[in-house]
């Protein structure tokens, strides 16, 4: 199964996903966690992104859509995936149909704005496995450290209040289109990302029909 996860910054994808990816056996592949991981090796890509991600702005098309194109030419591909992230704009989604990828089941999460701006101040990532907390709502069960690989737990520079309402007006400006684009081929879900983590989750599976 091919399925993309949309929704906003702080709608819930990388926790849902992590969840999906379990009970469906198939791989979870973030842009963000990509981009991330560019950065902090040095590569040129991660060079390229860093003052977009940094300024809350997308990374441009071009450099996103030969990062998933590479990744999903990896074996343990072929069996299906999560996109969590990707695509985020029009012309990412049409790349995505230029090379043959056909998608089955769109979710889209969707939580409003004050409610994300909440979530993203209280988030806390792995920086090693890039696991997700939050302080309050999902906590790691080892305090300061990753409850899954004993990580030191940070914050996302992107996550700081000023960089969260630019990427709030870029999630607005050029992904929410995408809710009718997917909507016009008749394979977009969407599932209220407000409440505990768990009955989200049942909802996805739900649409997911698995
Ligand atoms: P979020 O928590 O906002 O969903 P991500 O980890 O998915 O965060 O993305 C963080 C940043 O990485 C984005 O603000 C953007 O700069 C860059 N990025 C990730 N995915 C994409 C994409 N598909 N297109 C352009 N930029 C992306
Ligand atoms: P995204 O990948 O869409 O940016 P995350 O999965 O990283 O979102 O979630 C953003 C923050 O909100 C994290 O700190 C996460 O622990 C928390 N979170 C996720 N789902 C919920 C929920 N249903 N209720 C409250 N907080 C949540
Ligand atoms: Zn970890």
């Amino acid at each position: 199964m091919k399925i993309i996860l949309l929704g906003a910054p702080g709608a819930g994808k990388g926790t849902q996903a992590e969840l999906i990816c379990k009970k469906l056996n198939i791989p979870q592949i973030s842009t963000g966690n990509i981009i991330r991981a560019a950065l902090k090796a040095g590569t040129p890509v991660g060079l390229k992104a860093k003052s977009f991600m940094d300024a809350g702005k997308l990374v441009p098309d071009e450099v996103v859509i030969e990062i998933i194109q590479e990744r999903l030419a990896e074996a343990d591909c072929k069996n299906g995936y999560i996109l969590d992230g990707f695509p985020r704009t029009i012309p990412q989604a049409e790349a995505l149909e230029k090379m043959g990828i056909a998608i089955d089941k769109v979710i889209d999460i969707v939580v409003d704005d004050a409610e994300i701006t909440e979530r993203l101040s209280g988030r806390r990532v792995c920086d090693k496995c890039g696991a997700t907390f939050h302080i309050k709502n999902n906590p790691s069960t080892a305090g300061e450290k990753c409850d899954k690989c004993d990580g030191n737990l940070i914050i996302r520079k992107d996550d700081m209040p000023e960089t969260v309402q630019d990427r709030l007006k870029t999630y607005h400006e050029q992904t929410e289109p995408l809710e009718g684009y997917y909507n016009n081929k008749g394979i977009l879900h969407t599932i209220v990302g407000k409440g505990d983590i768990s009955d989200i989750t049942a909802h996805v599976f739900k649409a997911l029909e698995v």
